[in-house]
């Protein structure tokens, strides 16, 4: 038996027994093969951390590289024989949308094994977000019974993006502030109870949101308390306070990932689903006026949807306890700082009634915790948007 370090460096053993199949050094593979105990205390000895077995994406060092070699020999010699198999698999909710078809890109190119499942309603995405190679399961995330048959214990990691996305409609009239409610926060208290239900501890990435700073002065860190100006807000803010208190109650892993205003290729550009980066674009390509709402002075933390993929991957593969991440640049550019990279043809509207004067995120926690930070600039990426057909 030799330990393989997988292309994207998830530690697996490779048997050479006659059909090879792959599995993988955790301790839920070996509770299958039930030799879980003798594999926990071994992988302290060997200096593994406890939570090191139980996260399969977990990103490994140096020290657990040569830990794991020793433990190569304790195979070689303690007589573990046989085939086993693991199925890898990792479920994103919301799929079809925006960051999640480019979600979906990021796993398969850094898990070309791995089976990667999207469930979608469809209500503001699109089959066509979803590559080929993955499947897509049609339904809501407020349907308890759909959830819990996807969600079992052969799922290695949740992404949980499907929500009433955006703050316009929930400022429409009670009854669409009703409908966001509704849907994020059951939505997000089925994907919970469907992943404890399993008894196994599944990795978990909610799509926070920069809603929560409402009007803190920028730039807004994770510790500020949350001053929320509108019920889109409360609804993703209420889904962080459920996860954090079902962590510290059910040992969940989870990490909430707090977007700041994310734009990229499949942005919406109409509609109030619409972003002002979109709004913006088509008004360009098509040689009309940008409409800017208010004088323009209002800013915001732009970043790249590529950047927001790459962070959704990189936090399963943390043990989260929880807490949330900025997923920010950590730069601002005002709305007409914006408009003014695409064209000088600009008319100005009355202001929104809502409108959040500045965001900017703090970018000192996610470089600690995920090793992330972003990478394109506001000004390559418009550029890259505008040059698109
Ligand atoms: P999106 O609307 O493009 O994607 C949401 C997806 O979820 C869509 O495919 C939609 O069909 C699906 N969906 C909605 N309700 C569902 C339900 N009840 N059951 C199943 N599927 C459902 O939006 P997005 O920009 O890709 O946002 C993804 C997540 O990120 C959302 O949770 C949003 O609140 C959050 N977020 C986005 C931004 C941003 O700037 N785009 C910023 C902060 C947070």
């Amino acid at each position: 038996m030799a330990i393989d370090i997988q292309r994207d460096r998830r530690i697996g053993m490779t048997c050479d027994s006659a059909d090879s199949q792959y599995i993988s050094a955790r301790g839920y593979c070996l509770a299958d093969c039930g030799i879980s105990e003798l594999m926990e205390s071994n992988l302290a000895d060997l200096g593994l951390g406890k939570g090191w077995s139980k996260n399969p994406l977990h990103e490994i060092t140096m020290s657990e590289v040569s830990a794991l070699l020793r433990l190569e020999y304790w195979f070689a010699f303690g007589g573990l024989t046989g085939s086993y198999s693991y199925p890898m698999g990792i479920l994103v909710t919301g799929g079809a949308g925006f960051i999640g078809g480019h979600t979906l890109r990021q796993l398969q190119k850094e898990y070309p094994n791995t089976q990667i499942r999207c469930l979608d309603n469809l209500s503001t995405g699109y089959r066509n977000n979803i590559p080929n190679g993955i499947e897509l399961i049609e339904g809501d995330v407020c349907d308890f019974r759909i959830l819990s048959g996807l969600i079992n214990d052969s799922l290695d990691g949740v992404i949980h993006l499907a929500a009433d996305s955006r703050v316009l409609p929930s400022l429409q009239s009670p009854n669409l502030a009703k409908k966001s409610l509704e849907s994020n926060l059951n939505g997000t208290l089925n994907v919970l109870t469907a992943i404890l239900e399993t008894g196994k501890r599944i990795p978990f990435v909610y799509a926070g949101s920069s809603t929560a700073y409402g009007d803190h002065k920028a730039p807004q860190g994770e510790d500020l308390l949350p001053r929320v100006q509108s019920p889109y807000s409360a609804g993703k803010l209420a889904g962080e306070m459920m996860i954090r208190s079902y962590v510290i109650t059910f040992g969940l892993w989870a990490t909430t990932l707090r977007y700041f205003q994310v734009y990229g290729p499949g942005q919406p550009s109409e509609g109030s689903y619409a972003l002002v980066t979109g709004i913006f674009l088509s008004q360009a390509k098509e040689g009309a006026a940008l409409t800017i709402e208010g004088d323009g002075s209002q800013s915001r933390d732009f970043v790249h949807v590529f950047d927001v993929a790459r962070a959704n991957v990189s936090a399963l593969k943390i043990d989260g306890k929880g807490e949330p991440i900025n997923i920010g640049t950590g730069k601002s550019h005002t709305v007409k700082n914006l408009a003014d990279m695409l064209s000088p043809n600009q008319v100005f509207l009355p202001p929104r009634k809502i409108d959040l004067p500045a965001t900017q995120s703090t970018t000192r926690r996610a470089k600690e915790l995920l090793s992330w930070e972003s990478t394109i600039t506001l000004e390559d990426g418009m550029t890259e948007l505008l040059n698109m057909k």
